[in-house]
């Protein structure tokens, strides 16, 4: 891991100095610690468009894009604009407002498999408060995730099998009881055998299947053909609720998510990220019946302060509607020509290293984490921010064009080579 860069980084290393006093492994979530990469995290001063800048002044063409939410690029004009006119009017009033039937409007005519739909503060929260529905609905205790799935750090979710076998899950996270990790069952992922197998010894105990349809927090993996078709079926034959977590997919890898672009129908989707437009929202919903278990009008209780926050809906809503149909062909052309172009200096320098990518979503896999981190640090010296892990996606935005892709080209030719 190399400490050193040529960048200046003093008032980063004050900074995270002091953070590392007050917050524990001075950050307030685990990965913008940089532990996978070594290193200073750079601090953020401001952002615009595609890029950012950290606060000794540095500009970097930014592929973290707040992990998902910054489809349109940083700090959009529209969105801006949305939030200074919601925030004239009061923070939060505890109370509906109109802001955020105007943005579920938004999300039910994307998705039509969410009929009405509950809004919550995080992706956790909407993955969360989905199985206490499906529990709730079904009368059954346990719930089937993927390996390798993230769906927020709700204890029933910090769970992933031993040696990536099917089986009862263990605990992830210290703090985790075993009793509750052993409602949570495991699969392998793109393995329907393996669910079938879970389905069939825990016959009528499944509430619910929870999958992101397309993976993307070990790295991006795409479903395997028939996959997703296979999960709906499987689930429907076992009366076994099947829940899209769209936290990332959601509005980026279409309109419509993942279950547009494959043509697949969850009972239940998890939203987050994008429909926040970068301020704390999530959103679960599904059919009507399903959802009409939650209260006040059914028996699951779930409940939020600032749910339907109007500034959030604001963000969100002004998110979504400058997030036009033209705006998916632009992610996708910058997306493949971005992967073509690394796999060729990957091809070139007979590197161990490979790109999977879906859409605006593209992870580069490396033969071992310390390559990669010394890529992610030429990368960065030469001013391109990536995610500090090779389990995570790049995320590319609206705003990334043609100077972006040559920076970024850039900076790879030479930290492909120097990782060769
Ligand atoms: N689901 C998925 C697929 C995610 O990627 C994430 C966060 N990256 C979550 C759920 C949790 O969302 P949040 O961090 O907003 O709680």
């Amino acid at each position: 891991m190399r400490e050193a860069t040529a960048l200046r980084t003093t008032r980063s290393e004050e900074i995270m100095t002091r953070a590392a006093r007050l917050f524990p492994g001075g950050v307030n979530s685990p990965v913008r610690a940089f532990r996978q990469v070594g290193g200073i995290p750079r601090v953020i001063d401001r952002a615009a468009g595609a890029r950012v800048w950290d606060v000794d002044g540095n500009e970097y063409v930014d592929y973290v894009g707040s992990w998902g939410p910054m489809i349109l690029g940083h700090a959009h004009p529209d969105v801006v604009a949305a939030v200074q006119d919601a925030a004239a009017r009061g923070m939060s009033y505890g109370a509906p407002n109109q802001l955020e039937v105007e943005l579920a409007d938004e999300i039910v005519a994307a998705m039509p498999s969410i009929e009405r739909l509950r809004f919550v503060s995080s992706g956790t929260e909407a993955a969360m408060s989905a199985l206490r529905v499906a529990r709730g609905l079904t009368g059954r205790p346990k719930i089937i995730k993927l390996a390798g799935g993230y769906h927020g750090h709700a204890d029933g979710l910090l769970v992933r099998a031993g040696s990536g076998a099917a089986g009862i899950g263990r605990p992830t996270s210290a703090g985790v009881t075993e009793a509750t990790a052993a409602d949570t069952l495991v699969a392998p992922y793109n393995d329907l055998d393996a669910v079938a197998r879970l389905l069939d010894e825990h016959h009528g105990q499944v509430a619910a299947l929870i999958v992101e349809p397309v993976a993307a927090n070990m790295g991006v993996v795409p479903p395997a053909l028939g996959y997703l078709a296979g999960l709906r079926r499987l689930t429907a034959d076992a009366g076994t609720l099947l829940i899209f977590d769209e936290v990332i997919t959601g509005f980026r890898v279409a309109r419509g998510g993942a279950q547009a672009l494959y043509g697949v129908t969850p009972d239940l989707t998890v939203l987050g990220k994008i429909i926040g437009g970068g301020l704390p929202v999530g959103a679960y919903g599904g059919r009507r019946d399903v959802m009409s278990v939650v209260a006040p009008e059914g028996p699951v209780y779930q409940a939020g302060t600032l749910s339907g926050n109007p500034l959030a809906m604001a963000a969100g809503l002004a998110t979504l509607r400058a997030l036009t149909d033209d705006v998916y062909p632009r992610l996708e052309s910058y997306g493949s020509e971005l992967e073509t172009a690394l796999t060729e200096i990957i091809k070139g320098l007979e590197l161990e290293a490979r790109v999977v990518r879906v859409g605006s979503l593209l992870t580069v896999f490396f033969a071992d984490d310390a390559r990669f981190a010394r890529f992610f640090h030429d990368m960065l010296e030469r001013g391109v921010m990536l995610p500090p892990s090779q389990q995570e996606a790049w995320f590319i935005s609206a705003a990334h064009g043609g100077a972006e892709i040559e920076e970024t080209l850039a900076a790879a030719d030479y930290a492909f080579s120097e990782a060769s």
